[in-house]
């Protein structure tokens, strides 16, 4: 997997015979205190290697966009203007700058039901942002959020409940933990697997050195902490790479085992 280009919103990268683009929504600024022990309680102090925005934790919204050049698929959307800070809602702006029309994606998939991950589908203006839409994929458990500004879509649901291709080279895995229906999507190349593992890690500069630290927002902490584990030991075979909603953008990394947790390498300078 390589990159190829690159700009202020997006990276395009080859991987196979796809190709796999991160679109930069923005990003969330959050409390440190959002950090989890084993125990639940906030985390005490932090490593002066975790950098911080002021007092907070400053986290990259990602969705990624994957196409063989016929097929194409988006997985995850963005915040739209539904979150209180105007820090989100780039994501159709990052499309434009890949060269790819809003008009064209007829198949979008959602790693879970949270507002960073499933309000872009509806434009600030209140209307669909995906005019063709004809089918989004989402963990069953999580479906329920279709209500309010996002029913009209409701009639394109494709639920998820076990592990499922959802074509040639994208299978849904479900992964609960950070919510009951989080989903993951396995892009598989033929050359490699490419992990789009939604909110599996929230803190990149903390939590591969100590993946047992959790996410306030984890809802079920320890079945979030066993499927990041599992998906981290997967991560370290070859040829596999990760794509995170909340890895510094553009989010796509390799991992490998480093002293008593990983490291992750960028494939890409950042962006944004
Ligand atoms: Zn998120």
């Amino acid at each position: 997997m390589r990159l190829i280009s690159s700009g202020q919103h997006h990276a395009t990268f080859e991987f196979g015979a796809l190709q796999v683009i991160s679109l930069r929504d923005g990003y969330i600024d959050m409390p440190a205190t959002r950090l989890r022990d084993e125990d639940g309680c906030a985390l005490n102090e932090l490593p002066a290697t975790v950098p911080l925005a002021g007092s907070n934790l400053r986290l990259s919204v990602n969705a990624f966009y994957v196409t063989d050049g016929t097929r194409s698929v988006l997985i995850d959307t963005g915040a739209s203007d539904n979150w209180h800070d105007p820090t989100m809602g780039l994501i159709y702006d990052a499309l434009g700058e890949a060269g790819i029309d809003r008009a064209d994606i007829t198949d979008v998939a959602i790693t879970h039901n949270h507002e960073d991950h499933v309000s872009g589908l509806i434009a600030p203006d209140g209307s669909e942002a995906f005019t063709k839409l004809e089918r989004v994929w989402i963990g069953e458990a999580d479906a329920s959020v279709f209500t309010g500004r996002l029913a009209p879509i409701r009639d394109r649901i494709v639920p998820v409940s076990e592990q499922v291709a959802i074509n040639d080279w994208i299978t849904a895995i479900p992964t609960p933990g950070h919510t009951p229906g989080h989903t993951v999507y396995d892009v598989d190349s033929g050359t490699g697997h490419l992990l789009v593992w939604g909110d599996t890690v929230h803190v990149p500069t903390l939590q591969f050195d100590r993946p047992n630290v959790s996410w306030e927002f984890d809802g079920n902490q320890s079945q979030a902490r066993a499927a990041r584990a599992a998906l981290l030991d997967q991560l370290t075979r070859p040829h596999h790479y990760v794509a995170g909603a909340h890895l510094d953008s553009p989010g796509i990394a390799r991992i490998t085992p480093s002293g008593g947790g990983y490291a992750l390498e960028y494939l890409a300078p950042p962006i944004g």
